[in-house]
């Protein structure tokens, strides 16, 4: 979900005169009833956690289904939660009580301060924040029952836990809204300096630079370390070498055994890292670990990241030449924006780049998931595609050029593995039709919009076996896609500089 927070804390950053306080209330009045709104959730989320660690210490064999009714409610309250910002922000006039305090003296004139933007998204810091310190006792609860006082067992204290989700946080929601906010208070300090086509290409050289280096920053940030030398470095190592994939190194995420998770990060080799918790290098058999390393390669060796970065910044430069064209026909239809209105007009591009990230992202990346799972079968694949079985003395073809019934379904039953170790429930396929279903299945799309389900993953992989036609018409279709994507967004964007005027176009970027 950090997706929807990033979009929520940019669009609460922007330069919009929020409303004011409702029935005329002063600045205290708000700040006391942000607090108050703050608090209903906190004491819900309280609740959830207190029902859970007595339902769990009365009846720990029903830990699974205590456990899924936890998500699904955790679930729920999160949505109450970016509801009560929003709440906050636009009904109890908690954004402008910010920005009718947090002002500073600058050239004879009152402005915000620096970074005072933070100020109007803090409710939803406030509401995250306690929700760890909450569902921390549910968590170790939980943790325990499933590792028991076997070894590995030992859980975060309450400040441990508190830090973890902090660095993730850090990484995903702070670094690139802090970055947004930087820059608009650069702009508010320096408006000269920030007109110039220098400080706009400043900025984008930075931002590509921070992309580019993000991974050096994610070592330190959230604690990983080198995957120690032993016989897993040397297998993953030697797969690597067969699949031609070079990386900087291989590292651990330690996380308690609380996720079983592979990511890849970085652009080029030299800065490229692949990452696996700790809890899927304890508890994957060789064989699925192998395939959960060559869905990872999949990843780089497909170009999906560079083709993500490539596909938001036309999006961004796109949806920002629309924009334009938007205002420029409203100027001549002789529309204006009422006085006080004018930082409003920002709010719609965050908006519509939400509902666009949403949809057409979404659908290219769970693509891209599936193009990667069949890599991770090929990276397990020997190369007779009629195997029965595979043995020490199997030979794998190089760069991954095979794909065998037996590399299908090993991949497949890693994929299964993973959907069971972090406790996903059954989210499609149960066949009722009940309202508590469709909200369920409602949450579970959500939550899946950029990797699809997993028992669909797993069907898509297993139909290869009898139909290997199919992977030649998907490979085709999304080379397609991504052509077509990345050919009609240039054409786009050439049609709306020209009408929108090129110069125009930069300055509004
Ligand atoms: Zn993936
Ligand atoms: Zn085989």
């Amino acid at each position: 979900m950090p997706i929807l927070s990033i979009f929520l804390l940019t669009a609460a950053c922007l330069p919009v005169e929020w409303p004011a306080p409702p029935f005329g209330l002063g600045p205290g009045a708000s700040a006391g009833l942000t607090a108050a709104a703050v608090l209903l959730p906190l004491a819900a989320a309280f609740a959830v956690r207190t029902w859970v660690v007595r339902a769990l210490r009365r009846t720990p064999d029903r830990k699974v289904s205590i456990g899924q009714g936890y998500g699904r409610l955790r679930r729920v309250l999160f949505f109450v939660n970016l509801g009560t910002v929003v709440l906050s922000i636009l009904g109890l006039g908690w954004g402008w009580t910010t920005q009718h305090t947090l002002k500073v003296t600058w050239d004879l004139e009152l402005q915000l301060a620096p970074f005072a933007e933070l100020a109007v998204p803090l409710p939803y810091f406030v509401l995250v924040f306690g929700c760890w310190l909450i569902y921390y006792d549910v968590d170790r609860a939980l943790h325990h029952l499933s590792f028991g006082g076997a070894a590995g067992g030992r859980f975060w204290s309450r400040a441990g836990y508190f830090f973890h989700h902090l660095r993730q946080l850090a990484l995903l929601v702070a670094f690139p809204v802090g970055l947004f906010v930087t820059q608009q208070t650069l702009t508010r300090f320096a408006p000269e300096a920030s007109e110039t086509d220098w400080y706009r290409a400043g900025s984008v050289g930075a931002v590509l630079v921070l992309i580019l280096l993000m991974p050096l920053l994610m070592k330190p940030l959230l604690g990983l370390r080198s995957l120690p030398a032993g016989p897993t470095r040397d297998r993953i190592e030697a797969l690597a070498r067969r699949l031609h994939f070079r990386c900087a190194d291989l590292l651990v995420w330690p996380t308690h055994g609380h996720t079983a998770n592979a990511m890849i990060v970085g652009l080029i080799p030299r800065v490229r890292y692949v990452i696996f918790t700790d809890r899927i290098l304890e508890e994957m058999p060789d064989d699925e670990l192998d395939a959960v390393f060559g869905h990872e390669v999949g990843h780089a060796r497909h170009g999906h990241i560079w083709f993500y970065a490539l596909f938001l910044g036309l999006s961004m430069t796109a949806l920002a030449a629309v924009m334009l064209l938007v205002v420029q026909e409203l100027v001549v239809a002789g529309v204006t924006v009422p006085e006080g209105y004018s930082g409003w007009v920002t709010l719609p591009p965050v908006v519509l780049a939400a509902g666009y990230v949403f949809l057409v992202f979404g659908f290219l990346s769970r693509r891209c998931e599936r193009q990667a799972d069949v890599f991770g079968c090929r990276a397990v694949s020997c190369g007779d595609p009629a195997c029965t079985g595979h043995h020490a003395a199997t030979k794998y073809p190089d760069r991954g050029a095979g794909l065998c019934p037996t590399g299908i379904r090993t991949c497949a039953r890693a994929l299964e593995r993973v959907f069971l170790m972090n406790g996903y429930d059954e989210l499609e396929d149960s066949g009722r039709r009940t309202i508590g279903g469709a909200v369920r299945a409602a949450f579970g799309w959500l939550r899946a919009w950029q990797h699809s389900t997993i028992p669909r993953r797993v069907r898509f992989l297993l139909s290869l076996i009898d139909d290997r036609g199919r992977e030649r018409r998907f490979q085709r279709r999304l080379v397609v896609l991504r052509w077509g994507l990345a050919i009609g967004l240039i054409a786009a964007i050439v049609l709306l500089g020209e009408l929108v005027t090129w110069q125009e176009l930069r300055k509004a970027m």
